[in-house]
């Protein structure tokens, strides 16, 4: 995957491409590598370096959204329980299992998450599943989590998820992508929309951001995929547009593994992991 050869590729100022995707995080990568596999010529222009926004900065974990359980979107479960296990099957050097436990404090708690975590391992059937969820007792719960308040502690659930490097997988799609004919390129920022006579977007003004160099890419449909940067990508296009997305902030705390001294990752009933 060379930078000089893909610029080269959208030179071409009598190229119309397929699909132009703006944005190189983990969505617009899985989306240009989809377009690419499936025939389409694709461009994807990245601001910065792939990933080097939200999609470097996740958890890690490749989750079949174990709390959408609670909600009762056992559809959803299935569907993420589905892609956590393809991504183990297609990147087993990017994935790998974690197990978790979740200590419990009352006997009801035992139930429900033991029937619940039960019900998670069932739904990955069709050899997806990461390993068994299973009720212990409170004696092997603080084994396994040696420094959580053993005080009317009553037992625990181990359950499986994974755990991925997330800026290595984006690189990977990457070149996935460009292994397949997509063209997807870094440091290149959007600075424009192209529209045709009728005024529908036909494509993006690109500037390199290595040489100051700007390029106009022709495309048959635009994929705004820059996530949080949604709206500035929008207001190029309709400038009078109200913004969809408010800032937020999310913080992740680091620990020693001191800490926990545990491989197991302890999990919170009351708060949420991404
Ligand atoms: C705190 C936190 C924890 C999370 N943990 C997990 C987890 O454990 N597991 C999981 O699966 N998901 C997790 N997620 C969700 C996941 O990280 C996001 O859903 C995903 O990274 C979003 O990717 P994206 O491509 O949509 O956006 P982004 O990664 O933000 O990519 C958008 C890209 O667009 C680029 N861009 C912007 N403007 C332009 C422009 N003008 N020209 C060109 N490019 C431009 C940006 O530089 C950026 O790289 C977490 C999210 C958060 C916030």
């Amino acid at each position: 995957m060379k930078r000089e050869e893909l610029i080269e590729k959208i030179s071409d100022k009598s190229k119309i491409w397929d699909m132009v995707v703006i944005g190189g995080g983990a969505t617009g990568l899985g989306i240009a590598l989809d377009a690419a596999l499936r025939g389409y010529s694709v461009a994807l222009f990245e601001l910065d370096d792939f990933a080097k926004s939200t999609s470097s900065r996740s958890t890690k974990l490749v989750h079949g959204g174990v709390r959408y359980l609670q909600k009762g979107d056992v559809a959803l479960v299935r569907e993420a329980l589905t892609e956590r296990g393809r991504l183990r099957n297609n990147a087993p050097h990017l994935v790998k299992d974690q197990s978790f436990v979740i200590p419990n404090y009352t006997h009801l708690d035992n139930f429900i998450y033991t029937c619940g975590l039960t019900l998670y391992d069932i739904l990955s059937w069709g050899g997806l599943s990461l390993g068994r969820s299973l009720f212990i007792p409170k004696r092997k719960t603080s084994r396994c989590l040696p420094t959580i308040t053993k005080k009317g502690l009553k037992g625990g659930v181990i359950y499986h998820d994974g755990q991925f490097d997330d800026s290595r997988l984006a690189i990977n799609i990457a070149q996935s992508c460009a292994e397949n004919g997509g063209c997807p390129i870094n440091h290149m920022k959007v600075s424009g929309i192209l529209h045709d006579e009728k005024g529908r977007v036909a494509g993006v003004k690109v500037i390199d951001n290595e040489t100051g160099k700007e390029y106009s890419v022709r495309s048959k449909s635009t994929i705004n995929a820059t996530g949080c940067f949604v709206d500035d990508i929008i207001k190029m296009d309709v400038p009078s547009s109200t913004r969809m997305v408010k800032p937020s902030q999310g913080v992740h705390l680091v620990f020693d593994k001191s800490f926990l001294n545990s491989d197991y990752a302890p999990r919170s009933v009351c708060c949420s992991v991404a």
